[in-house]
């Protein structure tokens, strides 16, 4: 099929996700057909940095031989096999390569396939922990404002991302939001700690709120906070997990092991959707019993637990130790740090947060008096449309320019991210003109 043929039926039948679907419809899309490395490759054979690790999932980059021969190899024998009532060689040796790297004290894994899931659950398991250990008054959870925690009816409860989640408000259940401040979560926990299930966090970074860096020590502060007030913690790593912060987690910066722990995104390499949970004994035991005890975790997925997943996943957590990937993270960060410090230089530049190798570059019109663009501009989404045409492929958190590269970028290609950024924001004298023409064609931005 030719390139015509592909965006015509694209525009005929998908709808896509978070996208402007009028602008998107009157724009040619660009239709990937091939990977490789940290490369996608348009239906035309151009080819493009991936500069989102294709929506903050790819680790090593596509059509990586090992994770390739991991699936086939899978393949050959079984593709997918239920969890319920059965169990399967790649679930089993998956879970204990997950309990290795995890925070210890994370014994048990229960496997989804979405990030908004592996929150579901780890939601679902809070309350019920309660319920079975004789608290069932503790139902309610401490949110962070500005968290985002995926788009299932309880993922956009905890998480309060107005921006996205407005019309349902009227679905979500009722949740205390503290600032990302030790002293708002202690007010909350002092006023209400005999109903709050848990407490949940992104920890270190929160990533779709813009890539907002926690101080120092936060995660810390919450996981001594919930102990003194007697909740769980719920830590929320399926952006942050798989080294992207230059630990294994977040959580590893501050020495901290959760009740939960979710992860997704990254586990296996960016290849295919999984996700999981994993949990401490004291939660896991408080669900064992007699079955008319009612203390089971009724909760699971057609999916979960899929081999060919489980098998990706191996592999590339294998890889990423084999590679010292990780720590190779930890090391670069700092050169990163000083390619991302030109940008400050520019007219329009805020505050560039960074944590390993994610990135939150913000613009504003007046940095200096802190005062956004006008949001019908769409500035960063008109960047992004810029960085496109010369190859990179970033997508924007409203005005933040989000750099997520796959964690095996090499230094040239992160410096030609940052100077085609830097390029195309010194060209921002289109800005005057950009609020005339929002008609233009920018269709995908959060
Ligand atoms: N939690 C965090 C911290 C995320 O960043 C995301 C997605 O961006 C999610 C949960 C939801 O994950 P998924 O999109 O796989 O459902």
């Amino acid at each position: 099929m030719t390139t015509a043929d592909l965006q015509a039926l694209d525009h005929r039948h998908v709808w896509h996700p978070f996208t402007h679907m009028s602008q998107w419809l009157d724009d040619s899309p660009l239709v990937i057909t091939h990977g490789e490395g940290v490369y996608l490759i348009d239906s035309d054979g151009k080819r493009y940095l991936d500069g989102i690790s294709s929506l903050w999932c790819n680790v090593h980059g596509h059509q990586v031989k090992a994770i390739d021969d991991a699936i086939r190899n899978q393949l050959t024998r079984i593709a997918h096999t239920t969890q319920l009532g059965l169990a399967n060689d790649q679930v089993a040796i998956l879970s204990k390569k997950l309990v290795d790297i995890a925070p210890t004290g994370l014994e048990k894994v229960f496997f989804t396939s979405d990030g908004a899931c592996a929150t579901e659950v780890a939601f679902k398991l809070a309350v019920q922990y309660w319920w079975n250990t004789g608290k069932p008054e503790k139902t309610t959870f401490v949110g962070i404002a500005e968290a985002y925690h995926g788009d299932t009816t309880g993922a956009m409860s905890v998480g309060m991302t107005s921006a996205f989640h407005k019309p349902y408000m009227p679905l979500l259940f009722k949740v205390h939001y503290a600032q990302p401040a030790l002293e708002s979560i202690e007010q909350l926990l002092l006023k209400h700690h005999d109903t709050i299930a848990a407490i949940c966090l992104e920890p270190l970074v929160m990533a779709a709120g813009g890539m907002i860096v926690h101080a120092d020590g936060f995660t810390r502060g919450v996981r001594e906070l919930a102990d003194r007030y007697n909740v769980l913690v719920i830590a929320d790593e399926v952006a942050t997990g798989f080294g992207r912060t230059g630990k294994m987690f977040a959580c590893d910066h501050d020495a901290v092991t959760p009740d939960l722990l979710c992860v997704g995104k990254g586990m296996t390499g960016g290849y295919l959707p999984l996700a999981a949970t994993l949990a401490t004994k004291r939660v896991f035991d408080a669900f064992l019993g007699a079955p008319h005890e009612g203390k089971t975790f009724f909760h699971g997925h057609t999916y979960t637990g899929n081999p060919l997943a489980c098998a990706a996943a191996i592999a590339s957590i294998d890889l990423m130790q084999a590679n010292r990937l990780v720590d190779r993270v930890a090391e670069n960060a700092p050169n990163l740090a000083k390619m991302l410090d030109r940008l400050r230089q520019l007219p329009y530049v805020g505050q560039i947060r960074q944590k390993g190798y994610m990135v939150g570059v913000d613009l504003l019109s007046d940095p200096k008096q802190n005062r956004p663009f006008d949001p019908k501009a769409r500035v960063g989404a008109r960047v992004c449309r810029l960085l496109r045409d010369r190859g990179i492929i970033l997508r924007p958190l409203g005005d933040t320019i989000v750099i997520f590269p796959p964690l095996v970028i090499k230094t040239d290609d992160l410096q030609r991210i940052v100077d085609m950024l830097y390029e195309v924001i010194s060209e921002l004298g289109f800005v005057e003109s950009v609020a005339e023409k929002t008609d233009d064609l920018i269709a995908g931005d959060f």
